[in-house]
């Protein structure tokens, strides 16, 4: 069973969106959660978590030592899974990522809060930066939300068909093709002829045309990486 452990100063906010729909129902079957206040570890007559950063500046930064704590007593040495740190300045999460880390037994995340953590903190618990794009979200909350939500869609058995996850975006790198469905005309609009001619082979070539239209208009970058691979 995935096990995904998160360590946040805001335990309320989950499960949150991960407790419906797919990720929801799959919840206690295919994984479980596990959310940890780090205020909890916090030491002292006023239990803090934060303070003032070295060198001046704004804001506060995360206490090294409580974190320590946290992740310690989360995920005591020999604990398999690899431990998250969500942050702006991580590597961006990918599909591929996503995949590498459901084929996993799970995953520790840390969120940050306040200007984020003290760099001691990633440095001697080998924490893993991983960034959800590039824009600032005030906790690393519904970053941490995000990277389970994708991770946990595909866990055996999650997904209601098995091949729903394998001819989505990102997975052979390119986006996905367009869809339709009923009503056949759609305020003047119809869906197009090949979608049903029922020829399953002409179908297959339209989507991925459709594919790679797309991928070259939108994003050059995968595009680019694509290209390669073809034919
Ligand atoms: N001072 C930090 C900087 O400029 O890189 C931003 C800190 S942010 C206000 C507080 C926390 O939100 C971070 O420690 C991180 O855990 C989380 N966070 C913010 N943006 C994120 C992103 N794009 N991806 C993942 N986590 C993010």
């Amino acid at each position: 069973m995935f096990r995904a452990s998160v360590l946040t100063l805001y335990p309320e906010m989950f499960p949150g969106p991960l407790g419906v729909s797919l990720a929801g129902r799959a919840m206690g079957g295919a994984w479980t959660l596990d959310t940890h206040l780090i205020r909890d570890f916090a030491t002292g007559k006023h239990r803090a978590v934060d303070d003032t950063p070295a060198g001046g500046g704004p804001g506060m930064v995360m206490k090294p030592d409580v974190l320590a704590r946290a992740i310690d007593h989360v995920a005591p040495e020999g604990d398999p899974r690899p431990r998250l740190y969500m942050s702006p300045r991580g590597r961006p999460l990918t599909q591929e990522r996503v995949r590498a880390l459901a084929a996993g037994p799970g995953v520790v995340i840390l969120c940050g809060r306040f200007e984020g953590v003290d760099e001691r903190i990633i440095e001697a618990r080998a924490l893993e930066e991983v960034s959800i794009g590039d824009y600032v979200l005030s906790g690393g909350e519904l970053a941490a939300m995000v990277l389970v939500d994708a991770v946990v869609r595909l866990l055996p058995g999650v997904m209601g068909h098995d091949d729903s996850g394998t001819e989505e975006s990102f997975e052979a790198g390119l986006l996905e093709y367009p869809h339709y469905t009923r009503p056949q005309v759609f305020e003047d609009r119809t869906i197009p002829d090949i979608l049903v001619s029922g020829d399953h082979a002409k179908v297959a070539k339209w989507r991925r045309a459709e594919a790679e239209r797309l991928t070259r208009e939108r994003r050059p970058d995968l595009w680019a990486k694509y290209q390669p691979r073809k034919g």
